[in-house]
């Protein structure tokens, strides 16, 4: 109380101080590090401002800039109010229950309002929104955080030995509409303990046939893989476009995956998601919107190789070998959960760092990351497939690679020997090669890498559990 009639003290004084013109420049000097104390300048809002850009400009949040400036309305701000902006830890000024929520593909106002028992208005007043198209699957909100039981009837734990569908039977809702309000992909994976959403009347609904519709994860990132998981309610064929590429999504246990590989080069900012459900009679309903893509955290190198190496001719041939197995589509799914990393070593260099050989311009980036390793060393399958390239190549020397289905290949260059032969399956964990020094590289290294539909991803994003898979494939 104190701290905030000391600040609306110090915008009264500098009021009185310096009337008339503009005395804070709109670019900002600094950026307050995080932990550092707060401490506040005084802005000028310029035409095309929100509370949201201010706070994005100066570190700050919408809902410390309102407290402190005793903002009834967040939304409402006009060119020329002079406005205190807390910088540095905000978070003492920020209401201490509100907390940072994703926005989800499918997701409206007025579910997440919902959920948190609150109103679309207060969360559009809370977040600084003018309008609903400021939302989008990705953008994180603040949201009044709900403690348990609050909520009537909403948050609810599991106890031993139930399923999803005791659960939704007890609440007396579909257990599709469950699943879907919890992002449940398998029903059958419950421990006790774990709490429930119970979704309100003002759920989320879809234009039929589509039951649910997400992206994973969220926001999406350069170099990423997005899983887009689908329910309808009858047997469709789900078709889509992402980057102004084609998704080709795959049916199992009555749910449709769709697997997009985010390019390194995609650039970062909104993009246009569209789901399209095509019935046995050929009618189609489609339903779109908007992903929010972050900019990858990529460093810069240079690499220096004899130029007879990267003769276009020898690149491209090699790139063209390479190229011809990029559109490789197989089924069924041949992975389960997050993949096995296939040597221990720790990374040497990482995947995405924008590269220029020699004094050229950084054109290139890394397509794979680099693991420690001496020559000989094991590598292992990260998850079942088929060896469908066993090649010994000028630049990325001894290399193979396999076929995990629905367009997953992974790759690994550089080996000193190739434990499996073209065609041969292998399980996960199983010895595929060892580690060496071949073809353009200085030092005994695993490079592997990772292709989903023929875009070059970060395998070790699948080392983490990033999509809660079901069993089998
Ligand atoms: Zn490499």
């Amino acid at each position: 109380m104190g701290r905030r009639l000391a600040f609306a003290l110090v915008l009264a004084l500098a009021l009185l101080a310096v009337p008339g013109p503009l005395w804070a420049s709109s670019t900002p000097s600094r950026v307050a590090q995080p932990g550092e104390p707060a401490s506040e300048i005084l802005y000028v809002v310029e035409p095309g401002d929100t509370l949201f850009s201010i706070a994005q400009r100066y570190g700050s949040t919408v809902s410390a800039i309102a407290r402190v400036n005793r903002l009834d309305d967040p939304s409402r701000i006009y060119v020329g109010q002079r406005l205190m902006v807390p910088m540095g830890d905000v978070h003492g000024i920020d209401p201490p229950d509100s907390l940072p929520y994703v926005v989800q593909f499918t997701d409206r106002l007025v579910d997440i309002a919902v959920r948190h028992a609150t109103t679309w208005r207060a969360l559009s007043q809370l977040n600084g929104m003018v309008s609903p198209h400021g939302l989008y699957a990705g953008k994180t909100i603040q949201v009044p955080s709900t403690e348990e039981g609050r909520l009537e009837g909403a948050l609810r734990s599991v106890e031993p030995h139930d399923t999803l569908f005791r659960v939704a039977l007890r609440h007396d809702i579909p257990p599709w509409s469950l699943a879907f309000a919890n992002r449940i992909s398998n029903p059958t994976l419950l421990y006790p303990g774990q709490r429930f959403v119970i979704p309100g009347e003002a759920e989320r609904a879809l234009q039929p046939p589509f039951l649910s519709a997400s992206v994973d994860p969220l926001p999406a990132s350069q170099g990423e893989t997005l899983v887009i998981s689908v329910r309808a309610a009858r047997p469709v064929t789900v078709t889509g476009e992402l980057f102004d590429r084609g998704i080709r999504f795959l049916e199992e246990d009555g749910l449709y995956y769709g697997l997009v590989g985010v390019h390194v080069f995609t650039d970062p900012g909104l993009h246009e998601l569209r789901i399209r459900a095509t019935e046995s009679s050929g009618s189609s309903t489609e339903m779109s919107g908007r992903l929010l893509v972050h900019e990858g955290q990529f460093g810069y190198e240079r690499i220096h190789a004899p130029p007879g190496l990267l003769d276009p001719a020898v690149t491209a041939a090699e790139n063209e070998l390479l190229n011809a197995l990029r559109p490789t589509f197989t089924e069924p799914r041949r992975w389960s959960g997050t993949l096995q990393r296939p040597c221990e070593g720790s990374i040497s260099s990482h995947f995405g760092t924008r590269r220029a050989y020699n004094d050229g311009p950084y054109r290139g980036y890394h397509g794979g990351v680099d693991l420690r390793g001496s020559t000989g060393t094991p590598v292992y399958a990260p998850a079942s497939g088929t060896v469908v390239m066993v090649e010994d190549l000028i630049i990325r020397g001894r290399a193979l690679m396999l076929d995990h289905g629905w367009g997953v290949l992974t790759g690994y260059w550089h080996l000193s020997e190739i434990e499996v032969e073209l065609g041969q399956e292998v399980m996960q964990g199983d010895l595929i090669a060892r580690i060496g020094n071949t073809g353009l590289s200085t030092g005994a290294h695993l490079h592997w890498e990772m292709w989903i539909g023929g875009v070059n991803v970060n395998p070790m994003q699948w080392l983490e559990p990033f999509y809660r898979w079901p069993e089998g494939g």
